[in-house]
């Protein structure tokens, strides 16, 4: 288990205030012009050196996101951080608790990851439901800028910083990197093509990275306690500590700070007062945000929680979401209501996912039912290949993998619907 001198997030449940003076007491702006005084190339090469992955779901290395923004930015095409602070993947509840407890970590990193990569600003982009932690995000940050931590000469660096904070409007695609970035345009929320990324052709064209709230709020703690410290925990590809946000059928639903990798029955025993009414009860886990898809029982209890150790059972980190699912749940409800928010969060431009989305949640609702033929099961396996992998963004991905997942392990289940449908229809034909 994590010792407490290792957690990163100190007040992720709020024991403390979260405004700048009992930041700082936490450790937060301390020397933060000499952090910087290691120089941006220093700081990446430190990053890079740390093993941090993005920790948004997609896991992509963060030292390396950053080296590939434009080292010598031209004067009418600035670089630009975004950061993703849209939060809305099911499940997922960890940068609200940054943003509520700790935001002051978010906006140290946002200024040292921004000087790193030669940044003229960062924009917060924060989810529209997020009322009271967008208050506390704009109240933090005009302490910043009173204390001279941000603005011209930020922290007395030398270096001009401003942070923008950005409400979104309830739009969960505008979660994706690209949709976020039209959406700050003014612009419908609509994904890109990818490529050019967005440190190609980012906000306004200029060079921009999209990086998680999670990803910038831990920088300051990784340089000021050095990257060997944070690659210290997890294991070669999977390195550093994690929030993980737990709910479901747990005894004690949480979010707490682990090292990576931590097996999922440890996680689950010393944070959450393990399964309701035991490991027997135990059903279903879909461990990393609802795009990923679940693991039955059997399979999850040693599992290392990390990249590599659930993509080794077909599933993924994500965001580290934990959704834990006991014997009382119906897992074919659960899914299909999945596969209704895909459909009703499509932004619509693309065919195999405006369309698919909807033809999947129709057959998972009469799959639910049992008012579908056994045929069935296997043609909505084929069109969940047929939308994943064909779609611009993400999503048409997030809408197939839960049903793949579900019908690989859950099966005979699907099939018992049916058959028991089908026994009661004919017997009331006999009836009749
Ligand atoms: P992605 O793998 O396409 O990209 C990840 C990041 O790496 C992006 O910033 C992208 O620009 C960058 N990147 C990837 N390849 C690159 C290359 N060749 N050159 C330069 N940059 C490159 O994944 P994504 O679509 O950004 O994210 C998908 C993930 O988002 C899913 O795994 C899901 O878990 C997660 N997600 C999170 C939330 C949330 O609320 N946090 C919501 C929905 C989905
Ligand atoms: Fe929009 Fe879906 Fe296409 Fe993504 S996959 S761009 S959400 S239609």
């Amino acid at each position: 288990m994590l010792a407490d001198k290792d957690r990163i997030f100190t007040n992720v449940y709020g024991f403390q205030p979260w405004n700048l003076p009992a930041a700082q007491k936490r450790g937060d702006w301390d020397k933060t012009k000499d952090l910087m005084a290691i120089g941006q190339d220093a700081i990446i090469d430190r990053i890079k050196a740390s093993g941090l992955r993005g920790r948004g779901g997609a896991g992509f290395p963060t030292g390396m996101k950053w080296s590939f923004m434009p080292k010598e930015p031209r004067p009418d095409r600035p670089n630009f951080l975004v950061i993703n602070a849209d939060e809305s993947e099911p499940g997922s509840c960890k940068d609200r608790e940054i943003i509520r407890h700790d935001p002051h970590k978010l906006i140290e990193g946002a200024l040292i990851a921004g000087f790193a990569m030669r940044a003229r600003a960062a924009y917060i982009y924060i989810r529209g439901e997020y009322i009271r932690e967008a208050e506390t995000l704009f109240a933090a940050v005009k302490e910043a800028y009173d204390a001279g931590l941000l603005g011209k000469n930020a922290c007395k660096s030398g270096y001009d910083f401003d942070v923008f904070v950005h409400r979104g409007a309830g739009a969960y695609i505008c979660g994706e990197e690209t949709a976020m970035l039209e959406s700050l345009e003014g612009k419908k929320g609509q994904p890109r093509l990818k490529p050019p990324f967005p440190a190609g052709a980012g906000l306004y064209g200029c060079p921009t990275t999209v990086n998680n709230v999670e990803s910038i709020a831990v920088v300051p703690t990784i340089l000021r306690r050095g990257p060997e410290w944070f690659a210290s925990f997890g294991n070669e590809n999977n390195k550093g500590t994690k929030l993980f946000q737990i709910s479901g059928h747990v005894n004690k639903p949480c979010v707490v700070e682990e090292a990576m990798s931590i097996p999922f029955h440890e996680l689950i025993e010393k944070h959450c007062g393990g399964i309701r009414g035991g490991w027997d009860n135990l059903l279903a886990v879909i461990p990393g945000g609802s795009s990923v898809p679940l693991v039955p029982a059997a399979q999850i209890r040693d599992c290392p929680m990390d990249f590599d150790g659930l993509r080794a059972l077909g599933s993924g980190l994500g965001t580290a979401a934990v959704i834990v699912m006991d014997k009382s749940t119906d897992i074919v409800r659960a899914i299909s209501r999945l596969s209704y928010f895909y459909k009703h969060e499509s932004c619509g431009q693309c065919t195999p996912c405006r369309e698919g989305t909807g033809w999947m949640w129709r057959v998972m609702e009469r799959l639910r039912t049992g008012d579908a033929d056994i045929s069935e099961i296997d043609t909505l396996q084929q069109v969940t290949k047929q939308v994943e992998g064909h779609t611009i963004c993400a999503l048409g991905d997030a809408a197939a993998w839960p049903i793949q997942g579900l019908i690989r392990h859950f099966r005979p289940e699907l099939e018992r619907r049916i058959n028991e449908r089908q026994a009661g229809a004919g017997m009331q034909e006999a009836a009749e």
